[in-house]
């Protein structure tokens, strides 16, 4: 069987050497470091689970490209069903990691450059797909974390690509040789690559003729040389670095949604690894073919999952406060419940509508209006939970102090009095889940949440190009029987 143990997924990562930085300084070990160690947490839970038997069924599926058992997270949708266990996958990662599933880019890539490379090969006579697929076997069999880099840092947005007076703001090709590609720049924002083994690199600025360099899709190990990590850091990562006891925190084991600049200088990549290179009308299709899968991910299955966490939280807090009976409470916990459930129908009908793309290829992506639809609900539902969720849990949310004073003999016991709400619930308790609902509402998931996969803006342009509004033009006329 492909599949590797949690253990195995560990052990291989110290075969890895990725170049890194976080808060200043060199991260030596990301096994080690506390907060990279929470990226390596979250994707060694998703190689538990797929051994698992309560959750294999949705965590691994069978692969006929290497007729064995693979993870779901290197699978390639072939049907409306796989559409529809890649959405209970997200939902379940996300519900049970309270943050990043880290796979889940570099899956959403493999469905582009499935769908891409093949249309490519059809119409240019290119020879991306077989590599491509070869590629894809090596993961599986391998049973490889890949993660997905698309977003860069680019230069003034009202200016085109090659207006940038820096040429290498998007990710650009500076040497081709008969052994393969060099590129330099860099991807931002990008989700624990520096704890996967693999990075997919696709284009995101490469939309006109001249722009042929910056068309460029690629996969390279985490590590290649010329690849360095410079690892976001704000007040939750310095909280888990000081933290005496990670038990302190909002989310113990798998901590923040982490993410790393990820820096090219002058990477090297062979052309068996390379799957676009110059035909730069075809980038803006891997771009909406990733887009509207992984608009499908994060908007209709991920936030579901962490929808579950932040409802939870609140009808604890509810109990502990004896509000069961407050009518506006539990209207608010039945809207949470309904934006949950909307976003949820937004992601199955993406996956249950989905289609083979293009005909022929072999390849189910998600409905284009159903996909960027999951994500543009969510932008909105997901504040719109998290106010709620403020209001319930109250001003100690941000006004707590340390669940290290529970220690402290000096004020051990006010806390435990006064933090209490005199309910039976241990004061500990209380103030964990407190804590962890700080860390939704109080934290970085809301902006993190609305940029993750493009904000609204980025959803709407892609609805614009596919809604023509003839059909309900057409309805009004023929109504009014108009000629
Ligand atoms: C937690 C998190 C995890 C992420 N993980 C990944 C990942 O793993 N891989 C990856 O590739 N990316 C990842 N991203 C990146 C994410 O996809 C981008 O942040 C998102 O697409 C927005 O891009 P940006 O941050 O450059 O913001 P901007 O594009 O700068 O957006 C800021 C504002 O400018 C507007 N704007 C931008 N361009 C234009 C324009 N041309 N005209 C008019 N208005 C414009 C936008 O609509 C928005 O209102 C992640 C982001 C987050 C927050």
């Amino acid at each position: 069987m492909a599949l590797m143990t949690p253990e195995q997924f560990e052990e291989s990562l110290k075969d890895l050497r990725p170049k890194i930085f976080m808060n200043g300084k060199r991260v030596e070990n990301v096994l080690e470091n506390r907060n990279t160690r929470t990226v390596v947490e979250a994707n060694k839970a998703s190689y538990a689970w797929a051994l698992d038997p309560k959750y294999k069924d949705i965590m691994s599926c069978y692969s006929p490209l290497i007729d064995d058992v693979v993870n779901r997270y290197t699978h390639v949708s072939a049907s409306t069903d796989d559409l529809v266990k890649k959405a209970e996958a997200g939902t379940f990662t996300a519900e049970m990691l309270g943050t990043c599933i880290y796979r889940c880019v570099g899956y959403d890539s493999f469905h582009a450059l499935a769908s891409t490379t093949w249309e490519m090969d059809r119409d240019l006579g290119t020879e991306y797909h077989p590599k491509f697929i070869e590629y894809l076997k090596m993961v599986q069999t391998k049973d490889l974390s890949v993660a997905g880099a698309l977003t860069e840092p680019r230069g003034r947005r009202d200016q085109k690509t090659l207006s940038w007076p820096n040429p290498f703001l998007s990710l650009k090709m500076v040497d081709k040789n008969e052994d393969g590609i060099v590129v330099r720049g860099a991807k931002i924002n990008i989700s624990g690559a520096y704890a996967s083994h693999e990075l997919m690199v696709l284009p995101q600025a490469a939309h006109f003729e001249g722009e042929e360099d910056y068309a460029i899709a690629f996969a390279t190990p985490i590590d290649a040389e010329g690849i360095t990590y410079v690892c976001q850091y704000s007040p939750y990562s310095a909280e888990r670095d000081m933290a005496d006891s990670l038990e302190e925190l909002g989310n113990p084991v798998f901590g923040q949604r982490e993410t790393a600049m990820i820096i090219f200088d002058n990477v090297f990549v062979p052309w068996e690894r390379v799957f676009h290179c110059g035909e730069y009308p075809y980038s803006i299709k891997i771009v909406s073919r990733y887009a509207k899968t992984h608009r499908m991910t994060c908007g209709g299955t991920c936030k579901v999952g962490f929808m579950n966490q932040i409802i939870g939280a609140s009808k604890l807090i509810q109990e502990y406060k004896g509000l069961e009976n407050a009518a506006h409470i539990k209207d608010q916990l039945m809207e949470m419940v309904v934006l949950r459930e909307t976003g949820r129908a937004c992601g199955m009908a993406a996956a249950t509508k989905g289609i083979e793309e293009p005909e022929g290829s072999g390849v189910y992506l998600p409905d284009e209006i159903m996909g960027n639809v999951s994500k543009l609900n969510i932008c909105n539902a997901f504040w719109r939970v998290m106010a709620l969720a403020g209001d319930i849990g109250g001003g100690l949310l941000v006004t707590m102090p340390s669940i290290k004073e529970l220690k402290n003999p000096e004020v051990k016991d006010y806390v435990e009095e006064f933090y209490s709400f005199g309910s039976d619930e241990p004061t500990e308790n209380i103030m964990k889940v407190h804590k962890l609902l700080q860390n939704w509402t109080a934290g970085q998931h809301g902006v993190g949440t609305w940029h993750g996969a493009g904000p609204v803006m980025a959803q709407k342009i892609m609805l614009q190009r596919v809604i023509d509004y003839e059909h309900e033009k057409n309805l009004v006329k023929n109504t009014l029987n108009l000629k």
